[in-house]
């Protein structure tokens, strides 16, 4: 039994706020805004996990009217919502992530944000796939209001074992 879902997070670039992604803080000007600390790699990655369960979105595990949540380190939700996969008799096979972000450059981060993700999970970093792109100075990203993320996993069940 094999099952994929797929992510899309997006937040606002902000002053005074710490930018994260894939688990990993970046020395950047500015960071992202929101709830949690907006890790956008993060949160794609959770809504792919779920949407290949059938098992809602973010917004309904994690409410951001949730004070439990408020500056909450993404990757203890990432690892919240893998322990669900796993509930519900799925591994993960892999994880895919696209970065879109004008600035700074994240090739020197990957690395470490595929270890990070991947312990989350409970998988290996070879598991998890993360690359990043601009969008060429086009639209709100590429003016660089914000950074988004898009995310896919594939998960399989076993055979002989039991929802
Ligand atoms: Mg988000």
């Amino acid at each position: 039994m094999i099952r994929t879902g797929i992510g899309f997070d997006i937040h606002r670039l902000a002053e005074g706020r710490k930018l994260v992604l894939g688990g990993v803080t970046i020395p950047h000007p500015v960071g992202l805004e929101g709830h949690s600390d907006a890790d956008a790699v993060c949160h794609a990655l959770m809504d792919a996990l779920l949407g290949a369960v059938a098992a809602g979105d973010i917004g309904q595990h994690f409410p951001n009217t949730d004070p439990r949540w408020k500056n909450a380190d993404s990757l203890e939700m990432l690892a919240i919502v893998a322990g669900l996969v796993r509930a519900r008799g799925y591994e993960i096979a892999n994880t895919d992530a696209m970065v879109m972000a004008e600035a700074p450059r994240l090739a020197p981060h990957i690395g470490l944000m595929r270890e990070r993700l991947a312990a989350a999970m409970g998988i290996q970093p070879d598991q998890v796939s993360v690359k990043a792109g601009t969008h060429e100075k086009l639209g709100a990203i590429g003016r660089g209001e914000g950074i988004g993320a898009l995310a896919t996993a594939a998960l399989y069940r076993l055979e002989n074992r039991r929802m």
